[in-house]
């Protein structure tokens, strides 16, 4: 059995501010379309050392990427490359950081926005920089315009394996703190948007996993071993996942679920054990 997979990563969303928050997603848990449990995300808690380890399997001390300072494209199996190989496609609305990640080339605005080409590594891709934006000016991409380029390449390119990432929540939680009313709003507004994603997917056929690569803290900083830092949702839309919701679930174990729901096999380096 197979079926494409759409991973939407609400960057820096903490376990119980999604359980607060998120009227829709815990909507669809307590009507039994999904199913949430808490995930414990890898150290040190950073967006660029956890994406790699989101799409490797790999813990940042193994996969070398430590700072977003060091980022750098991924030299580790990942989901892109060996869904890649297996002669699948992959498509992404998300950071610029993936693009340099996974996407081949230094990422530059002026020619990475956008990709639609089947030898791609990411072949249909649709980047933001946020370049040159702060507390002053926090021009965020709208959730609903990431939501619906999602949806406009899942229908167009029906992609194996579909990212969504979204930095709104971890941008207003280092402007404003986790503990702020901005912070908390923008995880609904991210729930607001997903609502009218999601049901899309799922009628698609995809299988749609919602999760967070950090959490966030009272000084509006992420980096540490705090439990809000460490303790993300992971909320799954799929008949095929096994474990209890009492478990808290590994991190590690996202890229080799998504090989195994797609239907490849894992690489060597891919240990932790998929969730279905
Ligand atoms: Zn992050």
């Amino acid at each position: 059995m197979a079926s494409p997979v759409c991973l939407i990563i609400i960057d820096g969303l903490r376990h119980d501010t999604a359980i607060d928050e998120c009227g829709y997603l815990m909507a669809a848990v307590e009507a039994k379309q999904a199913r949430v449990w808490q995930m414990q995300s890898c150290l040190p808690t950073i967006s660029a050392p956890l994406y790699e380890t989101i799409h490797t399997g790999l813990a940042p001390i193994e996969h070398g990427i430590l700072s977003n300072e060091a980022i750098r494209p991924s030299n580790k199996p990942n989901v892109f490359s060996a869904l890649k190989a297996a002669g699948k496609t992959t498509g992404a609305v998300a950071h610029s950081y993936y693009h340099t990640l996974y996407g081949g080339s230094p990422f530059d605005p002026f020619e990475h926005t956008e990709i639609n080409d089947p030898a791609a590594p990411v072949p249909y891709a649709r980047y933001y920089s946020m370049e040159g934006y702060s507390k002053v000016n926090p021009a965020l991409p709208s959730e609903t315009d990431l939501c619906a380029q999602t949806w406009h390449l899942a229908q167009t390119h029906k992609p194996d394996y579909l990212l969504l990432h979204s930095s709104s929540c971890d941008s207003l939680g280092h402007y404003y703190t986790s503990n702020s009313a901005e912070y908390r709003h923008q995880a609904w507004r991210a729930d607001n948007a997903l609502s009218r994603l999601i049901p899309r997917l799922r009628d698609a056929g995809y299988d749609v996993l919602v999760t967070a690569d950090h959490g966030m803290n009272e000084d509006g900083h992420h980096a540490g071993n705090q439990p809000g830092l460490r303790a993300v949702p992971f909320f799954v839309f799929s008949e095929r996942f096994k474990a209890p919701e009492s478990e808290t679930l590994d991190q590690k174990a996202i890229a080799p679920t998504i090989l195994s729901l797609v239907g490849i096999p894992l690489p060597e380096t891919m240990k932790a054990v998929p969730l279905i």
